[in-house]
């Protein structure tokens, strides 16, 4: 399996936008490193008494179009580079939306899964201790992303009230809803990567109905999106995958059974009455749309001339190298680019945000319909260009965004 460096991956994506709009060389050379970061050392008191030191990072990539947002990830292969291209990608992915926020993303080097309840809570102040001066409600403001939840949010912002001395709810997003949460943070990210299905079956001419759609991943992201395909599609979900392997059924899977058997054993493998799958065998299957939900790396220059699927929407960030996209477009595959797919989530942190700074909390409906009008019209933003430009919508995403933000940095005299 070809593994390639995703900071590396999203500085040649960006280079390639440069050399599509002839992008002024100080604007480019600002665009292709991270503004700030920083790397802080967490010391956590374990259950057995003893003392781990933990390393983290925090890097904001760009503010022009306002302070920067993006998640914090827990992950036991965190690496520095990771956060940087993921920051790079909140940058493109604000901009996109329309959202007066800039892109920044933290990761702690740790496995959650290995952590009690305790520890967990423990790491998650620790870290607010170490990057607090660092962030802020108009500074940069911190979200949930891969294995971090609104428990560990709701730890956080209270940890950063403490050290400020006032409730500051608008510190972070994706925070339970009884304390400064938004109606419909939780599946937004799932959600608004439906919002672009269905504007990209319209534009090919696809009937949702019944459709056949595979998902590889099935965290919050993954799972969410499984049981809004058939709620508001009434597609078939066929198969299902998490990192231990899937599971299959030609006849669209009984989502509960599967969920049920995730939530007992922790994985998917072996759910009873469905095929067992690979999660190499899921990327192939002849489906009509594919869902790449897990991490990055996951469709490859080796695996992308066996994708069959018509659409392939990129619920995870960074799951397609740049050989693999220019595959998959030579091979007619239509794909939904990451930081277009996932907005859905930062898109509902800012509805959030703003809803903290009004102390007024918006019904459920108001948030779909407000995230239903935004998803919708970036995809459309980012089809038009891609019309325009004769160019793939990952680069037709990052025309529009880019040219955001380097309006922003032109305006501000920075460039
Ligand atoms: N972690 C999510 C993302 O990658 C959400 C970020 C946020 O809500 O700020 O978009």
């Amino acid at each position: 399996m070809t593994e390639q460096n995703p900071f590396e991956m999203a500085q040649k994506q960006l280079d390639d936008c440069a050399e599509t709009l002839h992008l002024d060389p100080g604007a480019h050379e600002i665009l292709r490193q991270p503004m700030r970061e920083l790397h802080v050392s967490i010391p956590v008191r374990m259950d057995d008494g003893t003392t781990r030191v933990f390393q983290g990072f925090r890097v904001q990539y760009n503010d022009a179009l306002g302070p920067t947002k993006g998640g914090i990830r827990f992950h036991p292969e965190e690496t520095i580079d990771t956060v940087r291209a993921l920051a790079a990608w909140m940058t493109w992915k604000c901009a996109l939306l329309g959202l007066p926020l800039g892109g920044g993303k933290g990761g702690v080097i740790c496995n959650p899964k290995e952590l009690s309840d305790g520890e967990l809570e423990r790491l998650s102040r620790a870290y607010i201790d170490q990057i607090w001066q660092f962030i802020g409600p108009d500074k940069d403001i911190p979200a949930p992303d891969v294995y971090t939840t609104s428990q560990v949010m709701a730890w956080m912002m209270d940890e950063y009230s403490k050290r400020v001395g006032k409730n500051q709810f608008g510190c972070i997003t994706g925070k339970p809803i009884c304390i400064g949460g938004s109606c419909g943070r939780e599946d937004a990210t799932a959600r608004g990567g439906m919002y672009t299905i269905r504007e990209a079956a319209k534009a090919l001419g696809l009937d949702l109905k019944n459709v056949t759609v595979a998902i590889q991943g099935y965290g919050n992201a993954g799972c969410n999106a499984a049981f809004l395909c058939k709620e508001l599609f009434d597609a078939k979900v066929v198969a299902v995958s998490d990192s231990k392997g899937g599971v299959y059924n030609k006849d669209g899977l009984a989502l509960e059974n599967v969920c049920d058997y995730k939530a007992k054993t922790t994985s998917v493998v072996n759910t009873p009455d469905v095929e067992q799958i690979t999660n190499e065998e899921l990327l192939e299957l002849d489906v009509d749309v594919l869902i790449a939900a897990a991490l990055e790396n996951a469709i490859t220059r080796d695996n992308a001339p066996n994708v069959k699927a018509k659409i392939l929407a990129e619920l995870a960030n960074g799951p397609t190298t740049p050989e693999a996209d220019a595959i998959l477009y030579d091979n007619g595959v239509h794909v939904i680019p990451d930081f277009l797919c996932n907005a859905g989530g930062v898109t509902v942190s800012y509805f959030e945000m703003v809803q903290n700074i009004s102390m007024y909390c918006w019904s459920i409906e108001e948030v779909y319909e407000r995230l239903n009008t935004k998803m919708t019209d970036a995809y459309h933003s980012v089809l038009d260009a891609s019309r325009i430009y004769g160019i793939n919508m990952r680069q037709a995403a990052y025309v529009v965004a880019v040219d955001r933000v380097v309006e922003a940095m032109r305006l501000r005299g920075w460039v």
